[in-house]
């Protein structure tokens, strides 16, 4: 579902990710950790074509990202290819950021009969459909500043899932929330792994990760260090800078 193969990204001077191999299965949850600065978010954006690699290659859903190749040569997407293929994939941020004007119900209508052109009334069915998913079947037509972290969180969810995508995106979905409101995400979240969902979760839930994680990636300095199970890397892990880093967040 995501593959890549040596993603070197780098702003100005700065390498931020320097020869990512990596590789996501259908049905896949794939957590990362690192340190501030290693690259995690840079490597999400690349993902989702939010940044363009400068060297590598990288698939998702059995598309290159970006590049349609052609006699071994590559030939960068139309504006309009890359906004379809980016559909395929929903991403959570670490702030929620949904429309602030619109109710939860709205927020997750928008891009289906927006981008896809959904009829409303069938939009709005999905979007009640998707909002008690989550848990907010009561809280259709609150404003996210009607709603606390963790309930927005979960809105964002159901909004992203709203464009049906193969794959979601989550970078650090819970390190904004009050602990308390933590559990709440990470159980949608699991829930959605249980169902099949291909998620790459950026996360220093290390619990969520040994429950829910099929792999768990170490990365350091735009390199990925150590990469597993989430119980080989926790129990056992063998590079020096995982050990160090593990230490200071279990
Ligand atoms: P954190 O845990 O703090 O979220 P991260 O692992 O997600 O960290 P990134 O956000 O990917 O790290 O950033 C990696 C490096 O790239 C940092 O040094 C950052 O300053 C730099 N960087 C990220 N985006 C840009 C940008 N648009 N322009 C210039 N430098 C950037
Ligand atoms: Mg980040």
């Amino acid at each position: 579902m995501v593959k890549a193969e040596a993603v070197h990204k780098s702003f100005g001077r700065l390498e931020v990710l320097k020869g990512i191999d990596l590789e996501v299965k259908p049905g896949e949850v794939m957590c990362v950790v690192g340190p501030s600065g290693s690259g995690k978010s840079t490597f999400l954006r690349c993902v989702n074509h939010l940044e363009k690699i400068n060297a590598g290659r990288l698939w998702v859903n059995g598309h290159l990202v970006g590049y349609r190749e052609k006699g071994g040569k590559l030939y960068e997407l139309r504006d309009r290819e890359v906004a379809a293929q980016r559909r395929e994939i929903g991403m959570v941020f670490q702030r929620f950021n949904l429309f602030p004007h619109m109710t939860a119900l709205e927020n997750v209508m928008e891009a289906p009969v927006r981008v896809k052109r959904q009829p409303k009334a069938q939009a709005r069915e999905r979007a009640v459909a998707l909002l008690t998913r989550v848990g907010l079947g009561d809280k259709v037509n609150s404003y996210p500043a009607q709603l606390s972290g963790g309930q927005q969180q979960r809105v964002a969810i159901a909004r992203a899932l709203a464009m049906e995508p193969a794959l979601m995106l989550f970078d650090e979905p819970t390190s904004a929330l009050d602990p308390e409101l933590v559990g709440e995400v990470l159980e949608v979240m699991k829930q959605l792994a249980l169902d099949g969902m291909t998620m790459v979760v950026v996360t220093h839930e290390m619990g969520f990760a040994r429950e829910v994680g099929d792999s768990l990636v170490f990365m350091d300095g735009g390199v990925v260090v150590e990469e597993g199970t989430p119980r080989e890397v926790l129990a056992n892990p063998k590079h020096p800078r995982t050990q160090d880093f593990l230490s200071k967040v279990l």
